[in-house]
């Protein structure tokens, strides 16, 4: 069944047809997706835990099919990512997302940072580089603002990734290691990269009150972070518990439903123009 989530969209339900769409009806509806105007993005705030600030949004893909209802992106991420098609829209939400923050500021809501995801596959053509430049150019967005999320994986399976990730820093956008924890690193690669932030991930911050295990790599991530002057954000923060402890151990930055779930841009602009020190 489909049911209607809270912004009054309808969820995909796998159990539509079976096994839920078929992997190539899915893929045919993807590739026409963008065109049809069926992808758009949320954004989530990031904060400053002791202040409440804000100091940045994450760029999230959306996808409302006409008949599917919203479709969840671990569904067509992946998807994109085998396809290839990722290149065609992993170029369009961060295009989107460069305007959106120039149409913040016209608005008069200066966003500190926008962190956009990137999936290897954007790695493998080779042009990456040219890429962000050519948008950040196009949208007049200043460079300093774009913060680009890889995983460790993409770090480590990609062959030239060193020399794309000092490209980007080297046209002024930083990067961040996302998920961190969940993947394996070299933390001797982690040291030649020019990466400027750490995101803790979701999975050690959900049970950090209750398991001393997720606790302990919580701190440790933290620590690794102080140590190596990188900041450090925590992501899927859902409660005072989690925001508490992670500023007792000494990290400030948070992102996660405490503060707001993805939204839509007129609804982050309504919420944080009104802020006080935004
Ligand atoms: P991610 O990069 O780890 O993004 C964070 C995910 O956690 C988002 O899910 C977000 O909605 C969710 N989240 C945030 N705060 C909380 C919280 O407090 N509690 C819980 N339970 N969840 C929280 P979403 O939007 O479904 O995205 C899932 C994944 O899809 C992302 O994980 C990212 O890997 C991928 N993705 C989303 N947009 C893009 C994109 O534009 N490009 C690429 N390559 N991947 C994307
Ligand atoms: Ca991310
Ligand atoms: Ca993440
Ligand atoms: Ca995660």
């Amino acid at each position: 069944a489909k049911a209607r989530g809270r912004n009054g969209y309808r969820f995909y339900a796998p159990e539509m047809s079976g096994e839920g769409v078929a992997r190539l009806q899915l893929e045919t509806y993807l590739r026409r997706a963008i065109e049809k105007d069926e992808i758009f993005l949320h954004y989530q705030p990031q904060v400053e835990i002791d202040t409440g600030r804000l100091i940045g949004v994450e760029a999230l893909v959306r996808w409302n099919h006409p008949q599917l209802g919203l479709v969840p992106p671990f569904r067509f991420i992946p998807l994109a990512e085998d396809t290839g098609f990722i290149n065609q829209l992993g170029q369009w939400v961060l295009q989107q997302a460069c305007r959106q923050m120039v149409r913040w500021q016209e608005a008069g809501l200066d966003v500190p940072k926008i962190a956009v995801n990137l999936s290897v596959r954007q790695f493998e053509r080779g042009t990456i580089v040219e890429v962000v430049g050519a948008i950040l150019r196009e949208t007049g967005l200043a460079a300093e603002r774009l913060q680009l999320e890889v995983t460790e994986s993409l770090i480590m399976n990609t062959g030239d990734a060193l020399a794309y990730i000092n490209g980007l820093h080297a046209i002024g956008v930083s990067l961040a290691i996302d998920d961190f924890g969940t993947g394996y690193s070299s933390l001797a690669y982690l040291k030649q990269m020019p990466v400027q932030t750490l995101k803790i991930d979701r999975s050690f911050i959900k049970d950090i009150s209750t398991d001393v295990n997720d606790e302990a790599i919580a701190i440790a991530i933290i620590q690794l972070g102080k140590s190596m002057n990188l900041s450090v954000i925590a992501e899927g923060v859902e409660t005072d518990e989690q925001a508490a402890f992670l500023l007792r151990h000494g990290c400030n930055r948070a992102q996660g439903y405490l503060y707001s779930r993805p939204v839509a841009p007129e609804e982050l602009l309504a919420r944080w123009r009104a802020q006080p020190g935004t």
